[in-house]
């Protein structure tokens, strides 16, 4: 498959601080690509880099086959990016906003396609109305139809739903879904939520301190982690003897007990404590993937 972006030992500081730690990844060619880490990682850093607004100590990167220097300028036109907070002029409508930007960047048959992105961020119906009227998922909705105005092979979106509310969240999960598939574009997707990452990428990196924690396909990531099972019973201290005896990876905390393992070995785990009459309080459980993630996000 081909490579859209190829990052490679990427480091960048701010004076003595390093943002960016040695990090490498690549993205394919109809990857919605999860970039994860919780905020301070290093996630907008290495985004800046990639538009070339700023320029790594050292590292490369590659962009549609282009090496990014200072003095390359022409992928540009390939990608379309939401970053930070969308601005747009308030007293212009929906439908004028785009049609200045169209201008700006030679966009072909624009009143066509203008109408194709309003529908696309289901904003055609408000095409009339004042950018000042809409509401901040509006807004975030009218960032990503600029973002892929130009038909772009990728889209760089930082954060888009990042101070939504999970309805506005959601809309924007499912349009990207679409841009992906029906348009064809490749996206990087930068997020500090773990589950929404999960929900719409194939493939996915979490980074923080600037360095890759782990990377791969979401799919195969979710499968190969453990679940960890968190029981409350009077009998705690009973089950846990009965669970070493069997092999299980327990501890007891304050008044729970832990046992990590696979998800398929759940419901035998529960079986097991049943036909042993243990009297079972409560069993939650966590995936550890998440409860990793979180641990690095809370720290
Ligand atoms: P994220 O996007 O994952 O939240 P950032 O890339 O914005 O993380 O920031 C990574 C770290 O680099 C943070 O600790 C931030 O304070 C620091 N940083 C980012 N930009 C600058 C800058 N221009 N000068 C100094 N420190 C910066």
């Amino acid at each position: 498959m081909n490579k859209i972006l190829e990052v490679k030992n990427l480091n960048k500081s701010f004076g003595n601080f390093k943002a960016v730690d040695n990090l490498s990844f690549d993205v394919f060619d109809g990857d919605i690509y999860g970039f994860l880490g919780p905020n301070g990682a290093g996630k907008s850093t290495t985004i800046r880099m990639i538009m070339g607004l700023i320029y790594p100590d050292s590292g490369s990167i590659k962009l549609i086959d282009q090496e990014i220097t200072p003095t390359s300028r022409n992928y540009l036109s390939q990608i379309g990016a939401l970053i930070e907070r969308p601005d747009f002029y308030g007293n212009l409508s929906a439908y004028d906003n785009l049609k200045l930007m169209a201008e700006l960047s030679n966009v072909p048959n624009a009143a066509n396609r203008i109408m194709e992105v309003l529908e696309l961020v289901h904003l055609d119906k408000r095409k009339k109305s004042n950018v000042k009227t809409f509401s901040q998922g509006m807004k975030q909705r009218m960032g990503l139809a600029q973002a892929i105005l130009h038909k772009p092979k990728f889209v760089i979106l930082d954060e888009p739903s990042n101070g939504l509310d999970p309805q506005g969240q959601a809309d924007i999960r499912k349009i990207i879904q679409s841009i992906n598939k029906d348009d064809g574009i490749t996206i990087l997707f930068s997020s500090h939520i773990l589950t929404e990452v999960e929900e719409i990428c194939n493939r996915m990196i979490i980074i923080n301190n600037g360095q890759n924690i782990r990377e791969g396909n979401v799919t195969d990531l979710m499968n190969e982690e453990k679940l960890n099972v968190t029981i409350k019973s009077k009998q705690k201290q009973e089950i846990y003897q009965f669970l070493l005896l069997n092999n299980y990876s327990t501890r007891i905390v304050n008044d729970l007990l832990f046992v990590e393992l696979p998800e398929k070995l759940i419901s035998k785990l529960i079986a097991e404590l049943v036909q042993n009459k243990f009297e079972l309080d409560e069993v939650n459980q966590n995936r550890s993937l998440e409860s990793y993630f979180l641990k690095i996000v809370q720290n």
